[in-house]
């Protein structure tokens, strides 16, 4: 069993082997993947050590202070937030090693192709047909609001197989190349003005079947990793204090006096404490996850998430009084990465707006609270047991 120490050991060797100012920083991170320091966590031979989740805060606090790159999980969140826990509890062996390496180093962008125009909420209702061919799937539908489908090489999809079962049973899990030339990306613009999603038409596209993850079937099961996983990826991330958006409320509170107001510093301190509760339960979320399993807590943590943001943002605007109004940025550009806390105030403020509807909206999470954290009686549902190609659409 590895400790603190001997992680802190291993992490200087590989400074000492690969030092940052003279390696170039792919090959740096691809040297941190081998030896193990990615995501601690993770088996021996796949990034990782198969030691607890929380050492990892061990490696980065050393490769930090050197001064080490990162890989930038603002870029490829989709693949190292959802599509990698996916691969590793349900891919085989070929899979892991094939998908991993390059999906952490940053070579090859992840997005997730799961909503549709007539499935969101109720992901399980999704249309898009995978029909077998041979050694391979052949797939026909639509996808959308799909972030950073521009920029992907693989895409993590959900597709109808078998429509004579009940919904939630005759789907099944893929690795799409949106190389194959059935994907067509279509820009789709934000409020924010930019187009960091997209809609995305998938023509005869072909998979092989040794690109599926989990049985045939099985997809929702294996769809429910992803989701919870994404959860937890957008609503606890590892932040230091003051490191989300109430960071640039606070900093603009103490820098220009002249915006104070009593009624704008109880508010302020109220919503402070509160991010600060919402980090720290992440932390202790992220210490008691295994491998990347969490469960319906994770939706706890994204919901807070999703108010905090909105609510922090919204405060902002306010103190920042005219200046708070201003967007001067609205302009149609396909983003390269996704930072909520990032740009100015009123991008974050409309920004913050998507929080509650991506990754499950704040309505449909509260119902998996209340059913799966709390017990209380599920929604009535009667389509539970009728064929899909039955249901109403
Ligand atoms: C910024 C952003 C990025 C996204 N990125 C991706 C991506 O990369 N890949 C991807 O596949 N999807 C992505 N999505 C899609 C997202 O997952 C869906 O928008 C979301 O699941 C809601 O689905 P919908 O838009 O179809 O709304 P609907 O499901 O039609 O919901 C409409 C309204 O009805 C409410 N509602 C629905 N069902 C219930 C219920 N049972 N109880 C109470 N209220 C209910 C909802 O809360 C919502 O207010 C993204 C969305 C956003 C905003």
């Amino acid at each position: 069993m590895t400790d603190a120490a001997e992680l802190r050991t291993l992490t200087r060797e590989l400074l000492e082997a690969h030092p940052p100012a003279a390696t170039e920083p792919l090959d740096f991170l691809k040297a941190r993947f081998d030896a193990g320091l990615a995501w601690v966590h993770y088996p021996v031979g796949l990034g990782g050590l198969d030691v607890p989740r929380s050492l990892q805060a061990v490696v980065d606090a050393e490769l930090a202070a050197a001064g080490a790159p990162d890989n930038d999980p603002r870029r490829i969140g989709i693949g190292l937030g959802m599509a990698a826990p996916t691969v590793l509890a349900y891919g085989t062996e070929e899979q892991k090693r094939r998908f991993l390496r390059p999906l952490w180093v940053g070579e090859e962008v992840w997005c997730q192709l799961f909503s549709e125009p007539g499935a969101g909420s109720d992901l399980a209702a999704l249309g898009t047909r995978a029909v077998r061919d041979g050694d391979d799937w052949v797939v026909d539908g639509q996808k959308v609001w799909t972030s950073s489908a521009h920029l992907a090489r693989w895409a993590i999809l959900i597709a109808r197989t078998d429509p004579g079962l009940p919904k939630h049973r005759g789907i099944s899990y893929f690795i799409c190349d949106m190389t194959d030339p059935g994907v067509e990306v279509r820009p789709l613009r934000q409020i924010t003005g930019e187009a960091e999603f997209n809609e995305v038409f998938l023509t005869g596209v072909r998979i092989p079947d040794a690109h599926r993850l989990g049985e045939v079937g099985e997809g929702w099961k294996v769809a429910q990793t992803t989701l919870m996983n994404e959860r937890v990826s957008i609503g606890g991330m590892r932040i230091p204090r003051e490191g989300g958006m109430i960071g640039p409320v606070a900093r603009a509170w103490r820098e220009r006096p002249e915006l104070r107001t009593h009624d704008l510093h109880q508010r302020l301190l109220s919503l402070w404490v509160e991010a600060e509760v919402a980090r720290l339960t992440g932390e202790r979320l992220r210490q008691q996850l295994v491998a990347g399993q969490p469960g319906p807590e994770g939706s706890g943590m994204k919901l807070a998430f999703a108010r905090l943001n909105q609510e922090i943002s919204g405060l902002e605007v306010e103190l920042l009084g005219q200046d708070g109004l201003l967007y001067s940025d609205w302009t149609m550009r396909r983003p390269e990465l996704v930072d909520f806390t990032g740009r100015d105030a009123g991008y974050r403020y409309l920004r913050s707006k998507g929080n509650s509807i991506e990754g499950g909206t704040s309505e449909v999470l509260l119902n998996i609270v209340a059913e799966r954290v709390l017990g209380l009686p599920a929604e009535p549902r009667n389509d539970k047991d009728v064929a899909w190609k039955d249901l109403a659409r």
